[in-house]
């Protein structure tokens, strides 16, 4: 591993000074990703600013309802808050599918929103790969690629991105706050990953000095009933295949009143599913109201040579978890 410097930072304003003051400097959370690229020579920075000493390590309720999460919130505190767990059962779930014990105890929020979008390919540098070397092929694209993306997959990159939890957030209509020397934005989470493109090396809309400094839902009666279904080759430590997240309220005559769904496994972003939501809201809970909206939202998906499974795992993925929120909901 290459030599480099370390900044422990103490507060926000002295992290953006030291990471816009040197040269090639990241920040530095739970590195559960970064270090792990540090080591194989994937990501070489010359400076490391730790950013875990910050006080951005609170999950509080807004004030007009909606729930605030520090960016330095560690991810099984989130799973473990008693508030998250009664209110955002999706969000917890999410959580505790992904990584391991061990992962989840060091890694960040913020840092589950940066961590690098990826296929194998990209860790195997004697393979070509245009997000690690622009300009140097896919070896996914004629390769393997049983985990590749069904929408908007590029010709140079059809990776998806690894994260469960940002699937959850962007169910619940998620913002991220970004702080720089300039001020604070907000970014709506469907926003802040990008699609490959011609650029797959550029994954977020994150700026070179600007800090994650929270994630923000907003007042979600939904998502009091909601489920993450995650599908995957082993049952721990593994990227989803499809993982579908819900939220759906369904009235005392069984019609669909609200409904959001997003999708992991399917795209190098967390792929918010809006025309399935529409097919959902104003029918009636049932199977064939499920397939009807799985199938609206897969309609624009391409397979790989590898990974065509992925379209009718996704319908099913769809309809399961619909039908399992449904049957929790209906009186009886
Ligand atoms: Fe690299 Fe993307 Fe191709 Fe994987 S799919 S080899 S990450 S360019």
């Amino acid at each position: 591993m290459k030599n480099f410097g370390y900044v422990l930072a103490t507060d926000v304003a002295s992290a953006l000074d030291a990471l816009g003051s040197r040269p090639n400097a990241r920040f530095l959370g739970g590195g559960t990703n970064l270090v792990d690229l540090m080591r194989r020579g994937i990501e070489a920075p010359d400076t490391l600013v730790d950013i875990t000493r910050l006080p951005l390590d609170a999950i509080e309720v807004l004030p007009g309802g909606g729930l605030r999460i520090g960016a330095g919130v560690r991810n099984s505190h989130l799973a473990a808050e008693p508030l998250v767990r009664r209110q955002y059962p999706v969000l917890v779930q999410a959580v505790l599918s992904g990584a391991s014990g061990q992962l989840r105890n060091m890694a960040t929020v913020g840092g589950n929103l940066v961590q690098r979008t990826r296929c194998g390919y990209f860790y195997d540098t004697a393979q070509a790969c245009n997000k690690r070397q622009p300009g140097a092929g896919c070896a996914a694209i004629d390769g393997f690629n049983r985990m590749a993306a069904i929408f908007e997959a590029s010709e140079h990159c059809i990776t998806t991105h690894p994260s469960d939890l940002c699937v959850a957030l962007a169910a619940l209509d998620a913002v991220v706050e970004l702080r720089s020397a300039g001020g604070v934005r907000r970014v709506p989470l469907v926003d802040f990953h990008l699609s490959p493109g011609n650029t797959p090396r550029v994954e977020t809309v994150l700026g070179a000095g600007e800090l994650i400094t929270a994630v923000e839902i907003p007042p979600s009666p939904v998502a009091a009933t909601s489920r993450y279904r995650k599908v995957r080759d082993r049952a721990s430590y593994a990227f989803a295949l499809v993982s579908v997240a819900a939220a759906m309220t369904v009235d005392h005559d069984g019609i669909i009143t609200d409904a959001r769904l997003a999708m992991g496994g399917v795209a190098a972003r967390p792929w918010r599913a809006r025309r399935a939501e529409a097919a959902l809201i104003g029918q009636p809970a049932s199977d064939e109201t499920y397939a009807a909206a799985a199938d609206a939202e897969l309609a624009t998906a391409v397979a790989q040579s590898g990974n065509g499974f992925k379209i009718p795992l996704a319908r099913n993925t769809i309809v399961a978890t619909l039908r399992s929120l449904a049957t929790e909901r209906i009186p009886a």
